[in-house]
């Protein structure tokens, strides 16, 4: 049962939705519930105000932007952003992630932009957000500002969003290389993931990589010694190059041992997922610039 009482408001304007949740952060708001209902009814959160976004204009596009960016409305959901067309074409990755968060109730509902904020860092979306070297813009009483991916959140269940900011949308620069994304779960949530973006030069070398491991600590993180050697290295020699490197790269991940799996079974199933990443990454078509 819901605990009471609390006010419902429905805003029909972004403004008037950020003014409704107050500074003071006495009211939250309210997207597809499925994480803020459950945490109201176990008593982990109280709120004086349920501010809903369902109805704010905007939030729920999937468009490429002049900038040639993809941006995604923090209201989409995850079945959405699975079944988009611009997704499936230039980020298949993502699509395939998103058609497998969770189960088909809570992919139907629960927006991309409540995945994030509530900051629960068993999830799969902020590691390849991240990978992908996403914005996240946020709207406030003050204005808007952009946080990167890879800063936004803090710690578990913490993020850098002021109570009163709302989280319009996700900005990612079009992919021109393959993406790739592995999982590992016991249960619902992820329990381990790796993503990897990469893009490669005429001359089959790469010219940038961002890889990152999440849900095996409270946020998702770089594994820097392998970007490192990726950078400027031929196709041929990557799986290589990143077997010299990567038992030190793992060791210097921030992991939690919780009911996932204790720290060195979580950093070997990084090391595998990262290999498989790899395999796959190397023998994409979309390598060809
Ligand atoms: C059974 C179950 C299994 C799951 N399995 C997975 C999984 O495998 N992988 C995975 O990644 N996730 C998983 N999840 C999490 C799921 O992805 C989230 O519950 C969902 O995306 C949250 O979105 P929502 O719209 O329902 O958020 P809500 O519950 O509405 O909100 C969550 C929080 O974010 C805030 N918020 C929401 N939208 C905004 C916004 N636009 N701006 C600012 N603040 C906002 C709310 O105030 C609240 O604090 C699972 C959840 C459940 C319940």
């Amino acid at each position: 049962m819901l605990p009471s009482p609390f006010a419902f408001e429905k805003p029909t304007t972004i403004t008037e939705a950020i003014a409704a949740v107050g500074e003071e952060g006495d009211g939250m708001f309210y997207s597809g519930g499925t994480e803020l209902l459950l945490a109201m009814k176990m008593r982990v959160i109280h709120t004086e105000r349920l501010v809903d976004i369902k109805a704010l204009p905007g939030l729920d596009l999937i468009a490429l932007n002049d900038a040639n960016e993809i941006e995604v409305g923090a209201r989409c959901t995850h079945k959405n952003i699975a079944a988009n067309a611009l997704i499936r074409q230039h980020v298949p990755a993502l699509s395939s992630l998103c058609a497998n968060v969770a189960n088909v109730r809570v992919r139907s509902v629960g927006t991309v932009g409540g995945n994030l904020c509530f900051g629960e860092p068993h999830a799969d979306p902020p590691t390849m957000l991240a990978a992908l070297n996403a914005r996240l813009m946020l709207q406030g009483p003050k204005g808007t500002r952009a946080v990167c991916a890879d800063d936004f959140i803090r710690g578990e269940l913490e993020t850098v969003r002021e109570p009163d900011e709302l989280l319009t949308k996700i900005v990612f620069p079009r992919p021109t290389g393959p993406v790739t994304y592995r999982r590992f779960k016991h249960g619902e949530r992820p329990s381990v993931n790796v993503a990897m973006a990469w893009s490669v030069d005429a001359d089959s070398t790469i010219k940038a990589a961002r890889v990152r491991v999440g849900a095996i600590g409270p946020r998702p993180q770089p594994l820097k010694a392998v970007e490192d050697v990726l950078l400027g290295c031929a196709l041929a020699d990557v799986r290589s190059a990143i077997e010299v490197v990567l038992d030190a790269a793992l060791g210097e991940l921030d992991v939690n041992q919780d009911r996932h799996g204790g720290a060195d079974y979580k950093r070997h199933l990084a090391g595998v997922l990262l290999m498989r990443n790899v395999e796959e990454a190397v023998s994409r078509r979309d390598n060809l610039p």
